[in-house]
């Protein structure tokens, strides 16, 4: 029985790589699986994540991801499953889907969503492609689509791929310029995108008077949601005069992300862009989950099935886990704790354009660094050697040596702290010093050479 045994186990060693599909030209060592598994470890470990440590990068929403979600989204029942079954044999997904949906219409003031689209910019282009029905469907020649010069870099790229022309309108203290925004519309444009709280983490005050003005244009009011960090439970774009939203469910509804990883970036439209949407949509009848497909008007699909479905189902746990008030109190931490930061920050001398009340995230400009020859990129990468990952850097556009800090909901006074006390030590150390760091296990990288020429490697290349 034993030798029988050992000469099966034998065999599948043997069938294990057939002759054929061996490349014996390949470099690989041949190591154990010890050592195998020491090697990729090691490796896992001196990557920087949520898990680790704090990770206060702006407008990326980097809050812990419950573990409990990963479970639920690989529940066999969920991952087991296969776009292509009837829907008849689906039935429980689709209820996800469906009531995720209603969940997020009741979260942004919305009338519908589709979760089509896998990312933030995949759903502003959708959301492009959405006005741009609208306006063909209505034969209104409307070809200008305005931002902000506070916008995330998308917004414009998305407006422009779908074939609008982009219209630039700077700020006023931190906020939309009214003015500007005035004279720039007109009976050509079809979109205004905007983010609020925008990009410095200011709430748009005006936001109705704004939507007043695009409306008595005839153009749309299109939201940027991909970080509803601060509002949730607290302020609807639904009920601020937007007419379609996206939101990133990997930001503020808890999917690890990063590193181009799997995201959902779902659109919501008030009631009279519905027949635009994506198909096809979840719909119950009677108590049964069925496809739609019958939008004569709708822009087709913008994904090959569903969009990424666990990331749905982790969205929707996390909504049901955390409950509408559960919501409401994330955004409410979230805020204070970035205001608690900025008020620390600005007490060691830290620099605070427009300064006032900040929601989900704020940015500092570093530019008093520069009479020391010392820049945003050289502080962030200082950071890194007191165990910290680095805020956004550069970004927004109009605020000089920009430091964008997202402290998120989840940290704990004690880590916000150390890292007011790391940014204290840096703010008072010598420039040479920052100028040269990180001074860890890697030095600084040429981060234009890493990016464009990327080697996907098992060797350690130090
Ligand atoms: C992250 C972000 C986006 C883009 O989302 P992706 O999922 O990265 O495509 C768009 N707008 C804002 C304000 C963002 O923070």
């Amino acid at each position: 029985m034993k030798e029988l045994l050992l000469n099966e186990i034998e065999e599948i060693e043997e069938e294990f790589l057939p002759d054929d599909i061996e490349r014996k030209e390949l470099d690989i060592p041949n190591i154990s699986r010890r050592d195998v598994m020491k090697h990729f470890v090691r490796l896992s470990q001196r990557n920087y994540g949520v898990d680790t440590g704090f990770y206060p990068l702006g407008s990326c929403t980097m809050k812990y991801n419950p573990k409990l979600l990963e479970r639920v989204a690989s529940m066999e029942k969920i991952n087991y499953t296969s776009p292509l079954q009837h829907p008849s044999t689906v039935q429980g997904n689709l209820e996800i889907m469906y009531r995720l949906e209603k969940a997020l219409c009741a979260i942004t003031g919305m009338d519908a969503f589709t979760l089509q689209p896998a990312a933030g910019a995949h759903g502003e282009f959708t959301g492009m492609l959405i006005a741009k029905a609208y306006f063909e469907w209505k034969k209104e020649k409307r070809e200008n689509v305005i931002v902000p010069d506070s916008a995330h870099g998308t917004n414009p790229a998305s407006a422009r791929m779908a074939g609008f022309n982009v219209i630039e309108i700077p700020s006023k203290d931190g906020r939309v310029d009214m003015d500007a925004l005035r004279s720039a519309v007109d009976e050509k444009t079809a979109a205004f995108m905007l983010t609020n709280p925008n990009t410095l983490g200011i709430f748009e005050k005006d936001i109705l008077q704004i939507s007043k003005i695009i409306k008595d244009a005839g153009a749309l009011l299109y939201y940027d949601g991909a970080n509803l960090n601060a509002i949730m439970g607290k302020a609807r774009p639904g009920d601020m005069g937007f007419d379609i939203v996206h939101l990133n469910l990997h930001k503020t509804f808890a999917t690890p992300h990063g590193g181009g990883g799997p995201g959902a970036g779902p659109v919501g439209v008030k009631e009279f862009l519905i027949p635009f949407l994506p198909v096809p949509r979840v719909m119950k009848n009677g108590d049964e989950y069925e496809l739609d497909y019958g939008s004569k008007l709708s822009i087709g699909r913008v994904s090959r099935f569903f969009g990424n479905f666990g990331v749905l189902v982790k969205a929707y746990a996390y909504i049901l886990m955390k409950g509408g008030n559960g919501l409401s109190e994330a955004s409410s931490r979230a805020v204070l704790n970035s205001n608690y930061l900025m008020e620390k920050l600005r007490h060691i001398g830290y620099e605070v354009p427009y300064y006032g009340r900040r929601m989900h995230e704020f940015v500092l400009s570093l530019k008093n660094f520069k009479e020391r020859g010392v820049r945003a990129i050289d502080v962030a990468k200082r950071l890194l050697d007191y165990g910290f990952h680095p805020p956004t850097v550069y970004f927004p556009l109009i605020v000089d040596e920009a430091f964008m800090i997202e402290p998120t909901e989840d940290e704990s006074k004690q880590t916000l702290d150390a890292f007011a006390e790391a940014m204290e030590k840096i703010f008072h150390e010598d420039a040479e010093l920052l100028k040269s760091a990180p001074h860890g296990e890697m030095g600084r990288v040429d981060e234009v050479k890493a990016a464009r020429e990327l080697k996907v490697t098992w060797k350690d290349l130090r």
